[in-house]
């Protein structure tokens, strides 16, 4: 058996099945699973679960099952099923042949279901569901026993196999399980096991017009299964005993259910319901906009799998919902791709330089180091001329004291090639400068000076001949807030969309070697940040996206936090 981490202390679910492991409580097996409804894509928060459950599988040696947990005909799709494959797949996990559906257990539910009835256990219920409500109770108050409680048995497997053969109308009868409606857990007052409901199922199609609860369904899955820890969020944790209750009174093989605290993310709302309509209402360009913190955003954005990986292990597991910061989750993907990630350049908002004492028909082709993070990335050639582009912002005509980059007079080096000196600025009609012209001192070349002088900056740049044009957008938060959810009194979490979280910049330039760049591929830009390429490009036209940029505030915020 292979264990976590040595020098890490075991969280509180390893600690659970590392125990078990060691007093032989499941006879050496570990079986999670991973059971995500398909109403939607995943997200980050999936993510969490996805790297617990295999996570754990992988460690002690189990096995860890892919569940479709489709009981609700109503809101599920194909679509939704191929993208949660794909993402758990990029995620760097394998279900092998293990990939099952709940749909595929409706049989076996419904005789679990005629068993309760046959011990007395559950009813068919004829109340409203606005009279189910006033019946159940409160917090404070118990509830009322429905009047078809007692039902007797024969009258019982008599209605629900009515139920089922479609004789009665949709909500017209539900099947309840007999348990204590003075229970101070609601969730133990009569719950329903199931409801008639007409809808063809993307699996069963209209097999089914009776279809089971959450409640009801997911224990018996696990059940059936054989799985030893289902593990799930907190807001289960009062329907533990319910679980618990079903499978004690099936007599069937029983998990233990252990819950953890569910990912919330600042700036960052995480329930497929809100992302959903996030969509529909073209707040973001799909499920996979770059912003959403979809698995599929995600990818687009340029984040890897290590990089989630990587913060899934950060964040660990605990009992109690606390909102992680979302600069973390950024500076695991900086500290991923810092690692990864071939460097190039490329210039953003361009600013024409001509070296007035470079030939004009002449080209170098200089050498550049692609990962100065690692040797064997090795290094390539990038085309040097007369008329080069420079970042805009990488000049300035009156520069304040502490700017040090170009200006009328000063010497910088261009990385990988020359000193240049500013000798002149071209400026239109309205004042603006559009050009530079500068002189390049031939003994540099490489980047460093014989005569030892120094210069306080070094810029990127590309070729004007030479690059490419390209599209690249940045992004910021989508949201406003810290806490998206918080949002006055009559608005939703949709007011705090921010209006200015997509910069497109149409008229980038890209060193050559970038040609022919495949879709998610990533790179550093120099000094700019990281940058993935976007599946909208085309042959003609590149188009990134920028994944995050250098400067990582995390440091800060964890010094700022410990000290607070
Ligand atoms: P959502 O509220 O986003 O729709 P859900 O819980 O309804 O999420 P499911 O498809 O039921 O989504 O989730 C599949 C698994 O992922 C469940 O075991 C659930 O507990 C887990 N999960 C969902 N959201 C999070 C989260 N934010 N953090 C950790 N685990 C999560
Ligand atoms: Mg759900």
């Amino acid at each position: 058996m292979k264990t976590n981490d040595s020098t890490t202390r075991l969280d509180f679910i390893r600690a659970i099945v590392a125990e078990d492991a060691k007093t032989n409580k499941w006879g050496g097996r570990v079986v999670t699973r991973f059971p995500p409804e398909p109403n939607g894509y995943l997200h980050i928060g999936h993510a969490k679960s996805i790297c617990l459950n295999f996570g754990i599988a992988a460690e002690y040696g189990g096995l860890c099952n892919l569940r479709f947990d489709d009981t609700n005909p109503i809101k599920e799709e194909e679509e939704y099923i191929e993208s949660i494959k794909q993402d758990v797949r990029w995620l760097g996990f394998d279900w092998e042949d293990r990939l099952y559906y709940a749909s595929d257990y409706f049989e076996q539910m419904y005789q679990y279901a005629v068993q309760l009835i046959k011990a007395g256990k559950a009813y068919v219920c004829d109340l409203a569901a606005e009279q189910t409500r006033e019946y159940r109770g409160t917090l404070t108050k118990p509830g009322k026993d429905s009047p078809y409680r007692n039902r007797s048995v024969e009258e019982n497997l008599n209605l629900f196999e009515r139920m089922r053969a479609g004789e009665f109308p949709d909500g017209s009868r539900v099947l309840r399980a007999k348990i204590d409606m003075a229970s101070p857990n609601l969730n133990l007052r009569d719950p329903v096991m199931y409801r008639i409901l007409r809808a063809t199922h993307p699996r069963t199609g209209d097999a089914w017009c009776i279809y089971p609860t959450y409640d009801w369904a997911h224990g018996l899955e696990d059940s059936i299964e054989g799985i030893t820890h289902s593990i799930c969020t907190l807001e289960f944790e009062n329907h533990r005993p319910l679980y618990d209750w079903f499978l004690n009174e099936l007599g069937v093989y029983h998990p233990q259910q252990i819950e953890f605290a569910r990912l919330n993310l600042s700036y960052t709302v995480m329930s497929k319901r809100k992302l959903q309509q996030l969509v529909q209402q073209g707040h973001v360009s799909g499920w996979d906009d770059p912003r959403m913190p979809t698995i599929c955003g995600l990818r687009r954005r340029g984040y890897s799998p290590q990089a989630i990986r990587n913060f899934c292990k950060r964040i660990g597991v605990n009992k109690f919902n606390s909102t992680v910061d979302i600069a973390l989750l950024e500076h695991c993907v900086r500290e991923d791709l810092n690692k990864t990630s071939p460097r190039v350049m490329a210039v953003l908002r361009p600013l024409k330089v001509v070296i007035d004492n470079y030939p004009a028909d002449k080209v170098e082709e200089l050498e550049a180091v692609n990962n100065p993070e690692d040797a064997s990335a090795g290094t390539r050639k990038v085309p040097f001329s007369r008329e080069l582009y420079i970042e805009r912002e990488d000049f300035m005509e009156e520069p304040p004291s502490k700017f040090y980059r170009l200006a009328p007079g000063r010497e910088v080096r261009l990385r990988y090639a020359y000193f240049i000196t500013c000798c002149d600025v071209v400026k239109n009609a309205t004042g603006e400068v559009v050009e530079l012209h500068c002189t390049y001192d031939p003994a540099t070349r490489g980047g460093d000076a014989p005569d030892g002088r120094k210069v306080k900056a070094t810029l990127h740049w590309v070729s004007a001949a030479h690059s490419l044009k390209a599209e690249v957008r940045l992004y910021d938060h989508l949201f406003t807030k810290e806490n998206p959810d918080d949002a006055g009194e009559s608005e939703d979490f949709k007011s705090n969309v921010s209006p200015n979280s997509l910069e497109t910049l149409v008229s980038c330039r890209i060193e050559p070697s970038l040609a022919g760049a495949t879709p998610l591929s990533r790179y550093q830009f120099e000094r700019l940040g990281y940058f993935c390429v976007d599946p909208d490009s085309s042959e003609g036209k590149l188009v990134f996206n920028r994944t995050v940029t250098l400067r990582d505030p995390w440091a800060k915020i964890q010094k700022a936090q410990k000290n607070r």
